[in-house]
């Protein structure tokens, strides 16, 4: 069944991409297709609008599914962000729930639950800005949709913000861990297991769930942290959400904030595994708020180069993000994608024991070379 799959998704990547084939790397291949870098929801007035950012020029086909009624929209040559957020409830009569996904190797589909008619929304898209060179595809919903403010490049609550990679020359030197322990002995450190509970997070290739792997690289992580004198606190130490059993996107992310906000930590650190539609991506990046400290920024190089360390990975760099972990915790904060779920190769090493001890030990040196 997985094989099918595989076969059919390695054809149809071989049919969209007929001139670059097989031999292109996952490099080449994204670099043709727009990646929707993130999804804005505003309301005002009972309407709702609803903003993808695009990182180059999309076309998309829009059509209409009942029962529940819903609005979807297929985006042609577009891959989705790995840590965009998927589901979210709107708090509006017009609209209810709003999904994203990659439906196929190259189309990402938006499915919005809404109950107005044909005239009641308007669906368009805007060219790049000069200074962000962000596309956007616009969605208000809502009678008098045209009252709303025009589309911004930046909305104030969730600006938009590119992910860039960092140069290696700025990668910090490597430093050897023998009495990196006593750095570490009493600090505060907020580890959180992506996803879990109602949210398995990506399934790579023999059904290996996200949120296993990070569950059991975080339990060793604590482990080390805890024996070299940390206080360690988890944001959920078992298969469950943490805000509340099938908790809504945002509450779920908005609880492990509060976690590690409550605690005053002295770092937070989310731990994910990354995924895409192809199973050639493979490699470890990390994350920190593009807002954030120079701090946050080093935590993230440290954990990076911890992992590769350890698991030989290839680097796919440190870079800047607007994810809600890092962006609401309010100390020095990084997520890490530690390998891809969905590469057959690197899923399952991190299915194994041998796996989650490396990526953990990897994590630990990081960490211990941050507070050092
Ligand atoms: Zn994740």
């Amino acid at each position: 069944m997985q094989k099918s799959i595989f076969v059919f998704l390695s054809l149809l990547i071989f049919i969209v991409f007929p001139v670059i084939g097989q031999a292109a790397s996952f490099g080449d291949r994204v670099n043709t297709m727009s990646k929707i870098e993130q999804i804005r929801i505003s309301t005002a007035d009972e309407k709702v609008r609803i903003v993808l950012d695009a990182s180059k020029p999309v076309s998309y086909k829009t059509f209409v599914l009942s029962n529940p009624n819903r609005v979807a929209i297929d985006i042609k040559g577009a891959w989705l962000s790995p840590d965009i957020i998927k589901e979210t409830l709107v708090d509006s009569s017009c609209v209810g729930k709003i999904r994203v996904r990659q439906f196929d190797a190259d189309t990402v589909r938006v499915v919005i639950e809404t109950n107005v008619s044909q005239n009641g929304y308007e669906i368009f898209s805007l060219p790049a800005n000069a200074n962000t060179s962000i596309y956007r595809i616009v969605f208000d919903f809502g009678d008098g949709q045209k009252n709303l403010p025009a589309v911004v490049e930046e909305s104030p609550s969730t600006p938009i913000v590119p992910t860039v990679a960092i140069p290696n020359s700025v990668q910090p030197p490597i430093i050897p861990i023998p009495n990196a322990m006593k750095g570490i002995r009493g600090k505060t450190i907020v580890i959180d297991p992506g996803h879990g509970g109602s949210d398995s997070g990506a399934v790579g290739t023999k059904g290996i769930m996200e949120k296993n792997i990070t569950l059991a690289i975080s339990k060793q992580l604590q482990g080390l942290l805890t024996d070299a004198g940390a206080k360690v606190i988890m944001t959920r130490t078992s298969d469950v959400d943490v805000a509340r059993p099938s908790a809504e996107a945002v509450e779920e992310l908005q609880a492990r904030v509060d976690v590690a906000n409550r605690a005053r930590a002295d770092l937070f650190l989310s731990i994910h595994m990354d995924s895409f539609s192809s199973s050639d991506a493979k490699g470890t990046s990390t994350y920190y708020y593009a807002k954030g400290t120079p701090a946050s920024q080093r935590l993230a190089n440290l954990v990076r180069s911890g992992i590769i360390e350890q698991l030989g990975t290839e680097d796919r760099g440190t870079k800047t993000c607007n994810f809600y972990v890092v962006k609401h915790t309010t100390m020095p904060a990084a997520l890490a994608e530690v390998a891809f779920v969905s590469n057959p190769g690197e899923g399952q090493l991190l299915n194994s024991i041998d796996g989650v001890k490396k990526a953990a030990q990897g994590i630990y040196n990081g960490i211990c070379r941050y507070f050092q």
